[in-house]
């Protein structure tokens, strides 16, 4: 097979996932990409690194910004997101401080959705406040009020969808079309619904982030941020937000442990999603819970907007409260058995947290009541295991209570 037929965009996600951006022979034959373990580069002459310094040559030159492997992986990435270039980080913080260090200066205004993974709530919050830059929090499940928030100043509109850990849906073209008229930039958070079931470029935003701690490595074994967007763009996030800003490069050994990820993404969030709608069917009948949110569910409030924007998927995480609220939440969580309590999510292992006092625990009550995160709220991420002792973990813990 040649190399051309393989940079071809129009093979299949799962194809594109396992080759894109590789070639066996370039590398004596080895099958999988090596792991480039280095910090610098040798350069052939004087001439030729200022010329690289100057970006009038390619190379690589320093680990902080590009590495052989890194490359492989980001070009990878971007094509699954259906954007032009990507960007990886050592963290999902890491991707998003990049991005928004470099969109945003003293005065500029960000909109932001209520519900957002806790530390991202804080960086907006608490972080860039310093620097003079304002959040202001909107429900963006309810578009129409977004233009009292959205105006001159705004430069970023950052949201979440599902957003963690309630799984509120947002309609990203509706957003973006509402963004876009004040020339102001959509990031999304695509880690809940992965590339797999929705690809927010395709539907009008501008910028995709992700944790890559979550499916996309898969294995609960590595920290990684993605970015991708047009190839202007992400050449400003890694030419100062990652160069100079953060320097929160990903090392290439988890590069390499994400590529081994991405080979089977596919069927994993294709599995995943398959048990949480079993799970989610049980939970719904079962007496002691008092509410649930799936998307994937018919009674689920954006039911028809979740099933357009992910591919007919309810994806991977559950969230629900028992009839007791926080305390037979937590005898629950201590009932189980297969089921672990961790926090992070997308992993082959079944994983149960409590956002008001984990993952959450950085937004006030008030903030959190607010945004839909009660007290008694449970996170349950749905791993590989066989969904029936999936089920029946959850039924003896249910009936222990
Ligand atoms: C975990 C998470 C993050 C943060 O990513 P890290 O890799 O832990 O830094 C950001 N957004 C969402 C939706 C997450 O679940």
């Amino acid at each position: 097979m040649s190399r051309d037929v393989r940079r071809n965009r129009a093979q299949g996600f799962a194809t594109r996932a396992i080759h894109l951006g590789y070639d066996p022979a370039e590398h004596d034959g080895a099958l999988t990409p090596p792991i480039y373990m280095t910090s610098t580069y040798a350069l052939e002459s004087a001439e030729q690194g200022a010329a690289i310094f100057r970006g009038e040559e390619p190379g690589y030159v320093y680990g902080r910004t590009k590495n052989p492997t890194q490359a492989i992986l980001e070009e990878r990435l971007a094509s699954l997101e259906g954007a032009e270039a990507g960007m990886t980080a050592a963290s999902g913080m890491g991707a998003i401080s990049s991005v928004m260090l470099t969109l945003l200066s003293p005065g500029d205004e960000v909109v932001i959705d209520h519900t957002l993974y806790g530390n991202t709530f804080a960086l907006f919050t608490q972080g860039l406040t310093k620097l003079g830059i304002t959040a202001r929090p909107a429900d963006f499940t309810r578009p129409e009020t977004l233009a009292d928030k959205i105006s001159e100043r705004t430069k970023v509109v950052f949201f979440e969808t599902p957003a963690n850990p309630n799984l509120r849906v947002i309609d990203i073209a509706e957003v973006s079309r509402l963004a876009h008229r004040v020339g102001a930039k959509v990031v999304v958070d695509n880690t809940f619904a992965t590339p797999v079931l929705q690809r927010p470029i395709e539907f009008g935003a501008d910028i995709v982030v992700h944790s890559g701690t979550k499916y996309l490595g898969g294995h609960g074994d590595l920290l990684a941020g993605i970015v991708v967007g047009s190839a202007d763009m992400v050449k400003q996030v890694r030419g100062s937000g990652l160069r100079w800003m953060t320097g929160a490069t990903l090392s290439p050994f988890n590069c390499f442990l994400m590529l081994r990820g991405l080979k089977t993404l596919e069927v994993r969030v294709e599995r995943h999603a398959a048990s949480a709608l079993k799970v989610a069917r049980e939970l719904e009948r079962h007496p002691r819970i008092a509410s649930i949110s799936y998307p994937g569910l018919e009674s689920f409030p954006q039911f028809d907007l979740a099933q357009r924007q992910m591919a007919g998927s309810g994806g991977g995480l559950i969230s629900f409260e028992l009839d007791g609220g926080l305390e037979t939440g937590m005898a629950f969580m201590n009932h189980l058995s297969l089921i672990t309590r961790a926090v992070s999510l997308g992993d082959a292992e079944t994983l149960i947290q409590h956002p008001a006092s984990m993952t959450h625990a950085v937004v006030s009550r008030d903030d959190r009541l607010r945004h839909g995160i009660s007290d008694g709220l449970l996170r349950l991420s749905i791993g590989l295991e066989n969904v029936d002792d999936i089920l029946d973990d959850l039924d003896q813990a249910l009936s222990a209570l």
